[in-house]
């Protein structure tokens, strides 16, 4: 029977109802997700070890012989033991396995078998393998579970890791070779281009090579998910995204939008708006951004800037533009804190041109939020501001004109779509300071046209970022409260809410009293996601206006809070965030005319490593260039924001192991659009790689 990628896996071989619906229930519904549930690790078990060398040790050994004993004991009504003892005709070597009485019926003295377990002192015999996985050992079939490089698979649902590598090898057998490739052909400059069915059964079942010392490296490789046949994994996956995303980006551009008519009124609007002239970088993003709202094609627009650069006020004066001309905007805040602090910005710019932006979101009165979902709906609401109860289906617009997402890299590609699906054909304007290298932004933004600002607003100051033992708290806070007497204000940032016992860390809700308590006389507020919401508005309030001069917080405050008067900033065991996060925090002071502090503090816990790592991040101020050494340093694993992004099942990409793979992909979809054949390969896609590859 010949399988194809799309087919169900009720229809494998062996495969019957009963399996089928584990498969299913953990996700596993077609032949092609069966081959992307890929080895968790592998192990060489390609040559047996000789018997007379096998040593009590950790790492498992993998042996072969003829069985010469066989017997079981139960011992007690719960324990039964099977002892045997294999020999490969020069030396003998007993085995256990508890609580497997059936073995032995299942296996016969005199049969060969293929042994893999570790190896303990043993009762009689000195050693003992224990437990080992076993198969026959015969001249006409090839082992599966041993003389080879072994895959090793997570359990799934209630299938051990030995029945699937039974069942991908069977798949494998099976499969019909001839499936419609979107990728082949295409490989990268200087990359091999293996089929992705060749691929899969590479990376499952990976050639052994005979040299002992290129199996290592091979392993070493797979392990990193770095061999050519993985590569080639991350291209088909990344493909999926790529064609998402251009897919994304061809329907835009097929959908006509309400031009915008920029008056000379509303230029002189837009004048008056600002207490203070634009940064060059401004100038061109506003540039950009106007000369999009006037076509009728919809804008798809990325604002890409490091924190402080001005990004707000640029999607204000998009704001006024479009309500200018009589559309309504919607402003979509990752947070509560953040929609309002927009607001406020918005509200200032605004009130000279007779704007008067409404706010929504979960926190305030049934009854108000009520009374801005009805002034959508009439148009009589020309801006609003809000958090993802902008998303909610009982919110609708009158004249939806412009979509401003400000997503710090928080909100999906599917969020971003249902907001823009409340209008006809809005413009589109994505703020991000998301601190990744410029090209990965270009690729994970494909759909997007992208503006830069890579100049900070003039007067700024570089945040002078220093590393400091944990013991040097006192000299901290002798310095904070020195310049709390001056008037400046101050965060103390802490990883977590509260303690946890096996995490040596400290944690805002406990060491808010210890800080209050070295700064007799200073006014210190905590904040942190698990007070109310109106608890939280009214802490920060008061930070803003100066009533609290200091504030001990998670990093909750991490994104976009703006005040200008705080100049210090402690972070509490640094070595625990990304650089990436520490620059984003760092962020927060530096914003006023004033010299600002950035103190990072180590945990008892920190590596030299780690510590080398905040040393040299100090010495960085640009956010691009943290993002680069972010990326080189953190390796897989880390990025969890990133991982989130956009596409959260990609089974083996990686977008900090796999860069080259996720251009080269872009630029693929990039020309299959050009070339007209995007629809196509999205459907040959869409039955190979899991995930969705775009618009319907
Ligand atoms: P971002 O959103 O990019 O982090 P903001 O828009 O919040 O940055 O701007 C940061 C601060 O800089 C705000 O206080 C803002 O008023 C101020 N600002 C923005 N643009 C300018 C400019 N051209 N000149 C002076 N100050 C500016
Ligand atoms: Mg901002």
């Amino acid at each position: 029977m010949r399988l194809l990628p799309g087919d169900s896996v009720a229809v494998i071989s062996g495969v019957g109802p009963r399996t089928a619906a584990a498969l299913a229930a953990a996700g596993v519904r077609t032949v092609a997700d069966l081959l992307w549930y890929l080895p968790r690790r592998w192990e060489d078990r390609v040559t047996p070890a000789p018997l007379r060398e096998v040593r009590e040790g950790g790492e498992p050994v993998t042996v072969w012989g003829t069985l010469i004993d066989l017997r079981l004991k139960r011992v007690r009504p719960r324990l039964s033991i099977v002892e045997a003892a294999i020999s490969d005709g020069d030396t003998a070597l007993g085995v256990v396995w508890f609580n497997q009485p059936y073995l032995a019926s299942s296996l016969k003295v005199g049969q060969r078998l293929w042994l893999h377990g570790p190896v303990r002192p043993g009762r009689l015999l000195g050693l003992q393998l224990q437990s080992p996985e076993w198969e026959a050992h015969t001249d006409d079939r090839e082992a599966l579970h041993h003389g080879r490089i072994v895959p090793i698979y997570r359990r799934l649902g209630s299938l051990t890791g030995r029945r699937l590598r039974a069942l991908v090898m069977r798949v494998l057998r099976d499969l019909e070779g001839t499936a419609p490739d979107p990728l082949a052909g295409e490989a990268p400059p200087g990359g091999a281009a293996p089929g992705l069915l060749d691929a899969l059964a590479e990376t499952h079942f990976p050639p052994a090579m005979a040299d002992p010392g290129e199996r290592r490296e091979l392993l070493r490789l797979l392990h990193a998910r770095l061999t050519p046949a993985q590569r080639r994994l991350a291209q088909y996956e990344f493909a999926g995204l790529a064609v998402a995303l251009q897919r994304a980006r061809q329907a835009r551009l097929s959908q006509r939008a309400e031009r915008c008519v920029v008056t000379e009124e509303i230029r002189q609007r837009a004048r008056a708006a600002l207490p203070f002239r634009l940064t060059g970088a401004q100038k061109r993003a506003l540039k950009a951004i106007v000369a999009d709202l006037q076509r009728s094609v919809p804008m798809g627009r990325l604002l890409h800037g490091d924190v402080g650069s001005g990004k707000t006020v640029v999607a204000a004066l998009a704001a006024l533009v479009v309500a200018g001309s009589g559309a309504q905007v919607a402003v979509l805040a990752p947070t509560e804190l953040l929609a309002q602090q927009h607001h406020g910005t918005f509200t200032r710019l605004l009130a000279s041109a007779g704007l008067e932006p409404a706010l929504l979101i979960g926190a305030m009165a049934d009854a108000d939020k009520q009374a801005v979902r009805q002034g959508l709906a009439r148009g009589s609401i020309l801006i609003v501001v809000g958090t993802h109860a902008l998303v909610q289906e009982s919110v609708s617009f009158a004249r939806l004109g412009l979509v401003v997402i400000d997503e710090q890299h928080r909100f999906g590609v599917a969020q971003r779509q249902r907001l823009v699906g409340k209008g006809r054909a809005p413009h589109l304007l994505v703020m991000s300071a998301t601190p990744i290298p410029r090209s990965l932004a270009l690729s994970l933004y494909g759909d997007l046209e992208v503006s830069v600002l890579d100049e900070l607003p003039p007067g700024r100051r570089a945040v002078r970022t220093v590393v400091r033992e944990g013991t040097a708290r006192g000299k901290v806070m002798e310095f904070v409260a020195r310049e709390v007497r001056r008037g400046a204000q101050a965060y103390w940032v802490f990883p977590f809410i509260e303690e946890a016992e096996d995490v040596p860390v400290r944690a805002v809700a406990s060491h808010a009293r210890e800080v209050r308590r070295g700064l007799p006389g200073v006014s210190v507020g905590v904040l942190h996601g698990r007070l109310p919401a109106g608890e939280r508005e009214r802490v920060m309030a008061a930070f803003a206006s100066g009533q609290l001069a200091v504030l001990c917080a998670t990093t909750i405050i991490e994104v976009g809070v703006d005040v200008p008067r705080a100049t210090v900033m402690v972070i509490e065991n640094a070595e625990r965030f990304g650089l990436a996060q520490l620059h984003q925090l760092r962020g927060r002071v530096g914003r006023g005319r004033h010299a600002s502090y950035c103190v990072l503090l180590l945990g008892d816990a920190c590596t030299p490593q780690a510590r080398e790592r905040l040393v040299h991040f100090a010495t960085l101020q640009d956010g691009f260039a943290v993002a680069e050494e972010d990326f080189r340093l953190r390796g897989p694993g880390e990025f969890t924001g990133l991982r989130q992004w956009g596409r959260p099942d990609f089974k083996l990409a990686d977008l900090c192991i796999h860069r080259g793979e996720l251009e080269f992909a872009c630029q693929l979809a990039r020309r299959w659009m050009e070339e007209g054949t995007l629809e196509d390969k999205a459907r040959l896609l869409g039955g190979l790689v899991a995930g969705d590859v775009g618009p319907a």
